[in-house]
């Protein structure tokens, strides 16, 4: 070690440097763990405040770390929302775990470029290895294994693999004529009127277009109606029209309801069409046996994806997508350059991933899935689900019993939709109000066309005493 001269010449980082301002940037991180609940949990700036303090053009010598450390302190914390407070029952958890931190750090060390096989091959079988794992910790169907018919890939976010899904769906249904007079303007995509945005943006990618979007109405319980949906199709198919795709969802952004999956699996079978399956934030739930249900029906659907970034303990970006039929979606997406071809390609036999996804590139994304699970175990992850139902549940007998809050939805593992029973402009006032002194941070949604307020648990340091202390936030705030 003593007499081994360090790499860097010229305007690089020597290793020496790189050692030390690497422990630091972790000590710092780790630092930041421990006071993350100091801070207002929603960042307080005004719009171009942290703009104002940066210097407007770049330094033409470099600088040392230290001045970037102290700006990092001074200028970019309070101009952050903080996602890991335990205090944070905003949108959905930032679920960014240690053992996942250390992953990302190790991809973006190695960085390697894995849109092939051959550029990485550890890169491409380690994903498909722990992308096959996953289908046997969330009880998924066998078909969504590599060594079948299907297989599953790392995206970065929901909506790729949406966008995906919808690819494979036009070019199977179309038979890769989507060009066709015959489908232009004609294939429709069904979801309904809880599924997330994400569907929209991908129809209007995909050039079906927004007026060719059905959403379909839901019960009660914010779920799909599957009679509608038939009803639906069979008046599009009367009119002309190519009915292609459905999505159904596995826990709604909006409340987490639940679509019938198998009665909607089962019409999507009988008409021929394309049936995806969003399970984004619940889909980690059904690592406990005793949440496994929620996939039932699966075995109709073509695709399936859901984000551990969301509620597995990895931090984003990380989308697991399935797909039941591998050619269906590489027939859309597999264009073979010269300047790509290579023999292991060309003998078959290995995954290219870059015919999965969007872009050509891809990062080593699966390093922080392996890491994760093997640092936690199947058991470890379970606690972790089961803690925040837990947690959830307790927030919902809190309301119940209050006075002055009730529920808005039926609460589902770790999310609650809830209001002051006043109208949607009280509710909007308190929002404001406890987001504006920064100890909790909560986020609303419109449900029947009501304002309602979300609460959703899932931080890793969120205790018992902080649920019991928002619900105490949202009393004081109440009676003002
Ligand atoms: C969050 C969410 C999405 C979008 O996820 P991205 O990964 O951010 O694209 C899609 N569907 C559902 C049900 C969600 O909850």
């Amino acid at each position: 070690m003593e007499n081994k001269v360090p790499f860097s010449t010229g305007p690089h980082m020597t290793s020496e440097e790189f050692r030390r301002h690497g422990y630091q940037i972790i000590d710092w991180i780790a630092d930041y763990w421990e006071r993350v609940e100091d801070f207002p949990v929603l960042s307080q700036v005004a719009p171009n405040e942290v703009r104002s303090q940066l210097p407007p053009l770049p330094p033409s010598a470099g600088e040392s770390l230290e001045r970037v450390f102290k700006d990092l302190e001074n200028i970019i914390l309070p101009g952050l929302t903080h996602w890991q407070s335990p205090n944070f029952f905003a949108y959905f958890p930032a679920s960014c775990s240690a053992p996942s931190v250390l992953g990302e750090l190790l991809c973006a060390g190695l960085g390697v470029q894995g849109m092939l096989w051959a550029t990485s091959p550890a890169c491409t079988e380690l994903e498909t290895h722990v992308l096959d794992w996953l289908v046997d910790m969330l009880d998924l169907p066998d078909k969504f294994k590599s060594t079948g018919s299907g297989g599953g890939v790392l995206q970065d976010y929901a909506s790729s693999a949406t966008l995906c899904a919808l690819l494979a769906a036009r070019e199977r249904t179309t038979e890769g004529r989507s060009n066709r007079a015959g489908y232009q303007g004609k294939l429709v995509a069904y979801c309904s009127t809880q599924t997330h945005s994400s569907i929209e943006k991908a129809v209007r990618i995909t050039g079906l277009g927004s007026d060719n979007l059905r959403l379909i109405e839901v019960n009660d319980n914010f779920a799909m109606l599957p009679d509608v949906l038939a009803a639906q199709i069979a008046k599009d198919r009367r009119e002309g029209l190519v009915p292609c795709f459905v999505c159904a969802t596995i826990g709604s952004t909006s409340s987490l309801a639940v679509d019938p999956v198998p009665e909607i699996g089962r019409i999507c079978q009988q008409e021929g069409l394309w049936l995806h399956v969003d399970a984004a934030m619940a889909g980690s739930a059904a690592v406990c046996p005793e949440f496994q249900y929620l996939h039932q029906g699966l075995e109709y659907a073509d695709s399936y994806c859901f984000n551990p970034h969301k509620w597995l303990l990895v931090n984003h970006d990380c989308d697991c997508f399935y797909v039941a039929d591998k050619s269906a979606l590489t027939n859309a997406l597999a264009i073979l350059p010269e300047y790509l071809k290579n023999v292991a390609t060309e003998a078959g036999g290995v995954i290219d991933y870059r015919d999965w996804q969007i872009p050509l590139g891809r990062r080593f994304r699966s390093l922080k899935l392996w890491l994760t699970i093997r640092y936690y175990g199947i058991e470890g992850l379970q606690l972790h689900i089961r803690k925040h139902v837990g947690l959830a549940k307790l927030f919902t007998d809190l309301i119940e019993e209050s006075d002055s809050f009730e529920l808005a939805a039926p609460p589902f593992l770790n999310l609650v939709c809830f209001r002051h029973k006043g109208d949607d402009q009280t509710n909007q006032r308190i929002l404001e109000k406890i987001n504006k002194e920064g100890q909790i941070y909560l986020t609303h949604t419109k449900l029947n066309g009501q304002y309602v307020l979300r609460f959703c648990v899932g931080q890793i340091r969120t205790e018992e005493h902080h649920v019991r202390r928002a619900v105490d936030i949202l009393e004081r705030v109440a009676k003002c």
